[in-house]
């Protein structure tokens, strides 16, 4: 039997309903503050179960990893975020819904425990979407991804050990595939990251005594016909001739299909040597809706949802945030942003609320304001209520929005003092640690086995 009461955190009081939310990000941290906010403690416990004791601010995630901000800025504490909520820091791994229960695995301990719930937010968000190997291979085993904290800081000790790499090697034809970078994915994710990280690359060969920047190359492949198809024409052409005159390269109506560790396979059978590959070409559902005992999806593997944000056929359980398909305005799934998880937290509260008193649930209505892409080197794109601004204004509304949209006052006076300090100081050029082995022995053998095992 365990040591650990982990469920005596939550109190027993039997006249209070049990809120359950599963997953404390964008969604299930808004909700939390919104029902703690709106509902006595007499009347309901908020108990918020999470794998972190934080949630990534993902807007800033990028800018984390390549370093313009400190990587733990772009994190939002939950315990200070929701203090009225009861946060249990445990990996979910089941769900009973005939049963109104979840099973957790508390972090650091072994076994499981169930927890009982009268309603149940399913926020679990989104996974990287990787394609099956007939369409496109060697993505789970060679490609870096952009979703998580651990993901951004692998990508940059992916960078800096690809510049010295190719700092200590004399071949041009590897030096020129080592500073080769691959984006694959030209939507908002892969156009941000390839912004940053040529800021970043080309900003550290400066230290490097034989890499220049000219050295350094990156490729964008996009499928559909043009990047950025979720902002206007306008705004888009001009940031593809802004990124192209940056020297990076957008293919577009091609993909890869095949990753691996030194070269991608183009769809027209082309092959293309790089030492990184990124891979930002869309997301799923989270995989674990799959494996919950009475849940409905629907055919992508989403919360099939009412536009009350209620499961179909579910009792008391609801969905939100990026793995729930909740019917829009328009009759369409309201898209996967993290703008669109934070204004459904109020309407999430309202209908949960409305159940547990008798009163009538309300439709969603949530559209999105706008779309920001911060671009690198001071320059955006921005597209807010018919509004279209490109170049360093658009980046600094980009920030300023960002900036207004951070949480709590400490975090808003540290992320404006890293910009700051950026804007006047070299970024430090270090690894942080975090590259897994697998990926670090392979790039190594190789350069080692040209110089023949040489002390270089
Ligand atoms: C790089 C990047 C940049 C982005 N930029 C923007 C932007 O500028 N503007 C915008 O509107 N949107 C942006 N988005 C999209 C936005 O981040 C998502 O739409 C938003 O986070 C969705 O909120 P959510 O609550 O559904 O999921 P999340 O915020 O991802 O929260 C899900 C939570 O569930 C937890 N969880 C998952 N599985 C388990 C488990 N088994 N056990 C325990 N806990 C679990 C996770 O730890 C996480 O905290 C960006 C996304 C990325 C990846």
């Amino acid at each position: 039997m365990s040591p650990y009461n982990f469920t005596a955190t939550i109190s027993a009081m039997a006249d209070r309903t049990r809120i359950v939310i599963l997953g404390g990000g964008f969604g299930g941290a808004y909700l939390a503050k919104e029902l703690t906010k709106r509902l006595g403690s007499t009347e309901a416990e908020v108990v918020i179960i999470d794998r972190n004791n934080y949630f990534v601010f993902y807007p800033l995630l990028v800018e984390a990893g390549c370093g313009s901000i400190e990587p733990r800025h772009c994190t939002v504490p939950i315990r200070e975020f929701a203090p009225k909520a009861e946060l249990l820091m445990a990996e979910i791994t089941g769900l009973d819904v005939p049963g109104k229960r979840v099973r957790i695995q508390h972090c650091g301990a072994d076994d499981t425990h169930w927890v009982s719930y009268d309603h149940l937010i399913v926020a679990l968000g989104s996974v990287t979407r990787i394609l099956p190997d007939h369409i496109c291979s060697g993505v789970k085993e060679h490609a870096f991804f952009m979703k998580t904290m651990s993901d951004a800081i692998v990508l940059r000790d992916r960078a800096i050990e690809a510049l010295e790499l190719a700092n200590a090697t004399d071949d041009p034809a590897q030096k020129k595939r080592l500073l080769h970078f691959v984006i694959v994915g030209g939507n908002v994710t892969g156009i941000e990251v390839v912004g940053e990280l040529e800021t970043f690359v080309r900003e550290a060969c400066s230290l490097y005594h034989h890499v220049s920047e000219s050295d350094c190359s990156f490729t964008v492949y996009e499928l559909a016909p043009e990047i950025l198809g979720i902002v206007p024409e306008h705004l888009r052409n001009w940031a593809a001739h802004a990124l192209e005159k940056r020297g990076i390269s957008l293919k577009t109506g091609i993909s890869v299909k095949e990753v691996h560790r030194d070269r991608v396979v183009q769809s027209n059978d082309e092959v293309v040597p790089c030492s990184t590959v990124i891979w930002t070409a869309g997301i799923a559902p989270n995989p674990l809706l799959t494996e919950m005992d009475g849940l409905t999806l629907n055919k992508f593997g989403g919360l099939d949802c009412n536009s009350d944000y209620s499961v179909v056929d579910c009792d008391n359980v609801w969905g939100m945030g990026d793995n729930a398909a909740v019917p829009g305005p328009n009759g369409k799934p309201m898209p996967p942003l993290a703008q669109i998880a934070i204004r459904q937290a109020p309407q999430v509260a309202h209908n949960i609320i409305a159940t547990m008193r008798g009163g009538a649930t309300k439709p969603g209505h949530v559209n999105v304001q706008g779309i920001l892409v911060p671009l690198g080197r001071h320059k955006g794109i921005a597209s807010i209520k018919g509004l279209k601004i490109h170049g360093v204004i658009a980046w600094m509304m980009w920030r300023g929005i960002y900036l207004m949209k951070t949480p709590r006052f400490g975090r808003k006076v540290r992320v404006a003092l890293d910009w700051i300090i950026d804007l006047f100081c070299r970024r430090d050029f270090v690894q942080l640690g975090l590259l897994p082995k697998s990926h670090r022995e392979l790039s190594h053998t190789h350069v080692e086995a040209e110089h023949g095992n040489d002390d270089h």
